[in-house]
């Protein structure tokens, strides 16, 4: 197979240090723990974090508590908040080449995509300043002369957010201009694979004007300070993204204080595909929804659901177009396709591979790891003669792996695509309307295309049906989502008297 590879090289390399931001202040934390984040691309050390002891994370929460019960952040007006988050949008603009970098070498990610993904940052943290100043309640002059009812908005407290490896940056944006335009203060914990770019943004927060103790960053495992702050007395609500195994445990875990919890979990989205479809464009969008971010993307359309009369047509070109991914180095920029994560993740993707070709599944493209003398990565997978009962078919499989399955029928499609246990995401390509609405009104999932793939805009919301999640990001309800509602029922005049009637 031909691939257009692109061998790591680095010129220049540092290793970068963080410490942790816990009321305002750097520290290195109780004991001076440290964790190794190793480049997946490059093989080198990228970044030491001085990693959060029970202690730490203890005092991250009493801070945000502390700033959130006594501190001038919940207590600003929208207007002031929404300048501190305009600053922030501003400052990250300026040092989109350091976010870049981070994100790209700790993550292995494709540096031009993950520019894409600061600017889409830039734009949601706007989104949320406008919205800091618009966020309101309700009032009802309708319950009679002697009442009038007003609902208020207030923020929900202390949120613990929790983000994956996959969108270090833009899932934290995602998360946190909303829930600080909304009044709330936070702890927040990077995943320990690539923290290197939340802790950078602590900076910009308080260089934009953030008071002290509204927003703490902590560094460490999941097991050991995710679990913390999702069983917390002291939190209020948690907001986590990542696996649905470790959604299920948060879940769990915040029970017994009964917080809100907000999941972004995972997928296997579909795309079906009805003869009538521009098979140009699909093609197009099928190799960008498979390989996109090494198919290590919640969103990835891992699952192709071809009507059986254009399923050859329509596989060869995505054959074809695949060819031409250009797989390496992160930091080139006319990389597409970047490392895998962690050797042990790239074990796992090839172990779904080898499950499929045992099962019957043919291998259209693909199938193997890459050697590029450093690092891990893989070639873009498609494997073809897919069946709906295969674990590839049914299990998000992280990786640049495409599943390829048939229908002959519209209600075989809508029962293939809704016949897992996930409901992120979905696609419908075809020239009738008539047919992209009754496909897009039956599949079970948070957001469904037509005709396109992947594309999203910070006022539209996002999250999952099923086991793909709870709760929506984005859109204007992403700030009510960090408030509680509070009845305030104003009686006016004189009140009617119960244990003796009044005249
Ligand atoms: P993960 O579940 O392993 O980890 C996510 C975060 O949770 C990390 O910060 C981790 O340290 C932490 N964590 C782990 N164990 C924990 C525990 N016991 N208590 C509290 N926190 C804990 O996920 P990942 O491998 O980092 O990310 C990949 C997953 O994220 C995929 O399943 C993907 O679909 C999902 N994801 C979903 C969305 C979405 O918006 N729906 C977006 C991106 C990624």
């Amino acid at each position: 197979m031909s691939i257009a590879v692109r061998p790591p090289t680095l010129k220049d390399h540092s290793v970068r240090e963080f410490d942790m931001l816990i009321d305002g202040q750097w520290v290195a934390g109780e004991g001076g723990r440290t964790l190794e984040r190793v480049a997946p691309s490059h093989g080198v050390v990228a970044s030491r974090y001085h990693i959060a002891a029970r202690k730490d994370v203890e005092a991250a929460i009493a801070a945000a508590r502390r700033a959130f019960d006594t501190g001038p952040w919940p207590r600003m007006r929208g207007a002031e908040r929404a300048e501190v988050l305009n600053r922030t949008a501003d400052l990250i603009e300026k040092h989109a080449d350091e976010i870049a970098f981070l994100d790209a070498f700790e993550a292995g990610k494709p540096i031009t995509q993950v520019r894409g993904e600061i600017a889409g940052a830039v734009d949601i943290w706007r989104y949320a300043a406008a919205l800091a100043r618009d966020l309101h309640g309700e009032s009802y002059n309708t319950l009679g002369e002697g009442t009038l009812g007003v609902v208020l908005r207030e923020p929900i407290g202390v949120v613990s957010i929790i983000t994956p490896w996959n969108f270090p940056f833009l899932i934290v944006s995602q998360k946190l201009p909303f829930a600080l335009a909304a009044g709330c203060t936070c702890v927040v914990k990077p995943s320990e694979l690539t923290s290197g770019s939340t802790l950078l943004l602590g900076r910009l927060l308080i260089e934009a004007g953030l008071p002290a103790g509204a927003v703490n960053i902590v560094a460490g495992t999941g097991a050991e300070v995710g679990a913390l702050m999702t069983g917390h007395a002291d939190v209020d609500m948690v907001s986590f993204t990542g696996s649905t195994g470790v959604g299920r445990l948060t879940m769990k875990n915040a029970a017994d204080t009964l917080k809100k919890v907000s999941l972004e979990l995972g997928g296997k989205n579909p795309q079906i595909v009805f003869p009538d479809a521009n098979l140009e464009e699909f093609a197009d969008a099928a190799v960008f929804g498979a390989f996109f971010n090494a198919g290590e993307c919640c969103n990835a359309g891992s699952r192709l659901i071809l009507h059986k009369s254009i399923a050859p047509e329509a596989l060869e070109r995505i054959r074809a177009l695949s060819q031409r991914v250009r797989v390496g180095d992160p930091l080139d920029p006319s990389t597409q396709v970047g490392a895998i994560i962690t050797p042990e993740h790239l074990a796992k993707v090839s172990a779904y591979v080898a499950d499929a070709k045992a099962g019957g599944a043919a291998v259209a493209l693909g199938g193997e790891t890459l050697d590029l003398g450093a690092g891990q990565f893989m070639a873009p997978t498609i494997l073809d003669r897919v069946t709906p009962d295969m674990a590839v078919a049914r299990e998000e499989v992280f990786g640049p792996v495409l599943s390829v399955l048939t229908f002959e029928t519209m209600d075989e499609a809508i029962a293939i695509a809704n016949s897992v246990d996930y409901g992120l995401s979905a696609s419908v390509w075809s020239a009738s309307m008539d047919t992209c609405v009754k496909v897009a009104r039956s599949v079970r999932a948070g957001t469904i295309w037509t005709n396109t793939f992947m594309d999203g805009a910070s006022e539209l919301p996002f999250g999952g049906y099923g086991q793909s999640g709870l709760g929506r990001e984005l859109g204007r309800h992403a700030v009510e989502d960090y408030t509680e509602t509070k009845t305030l029922n104003m009686h006016l005049g004189p009140r009617t008297g119960w244990w003796v009637p009044r005249e």
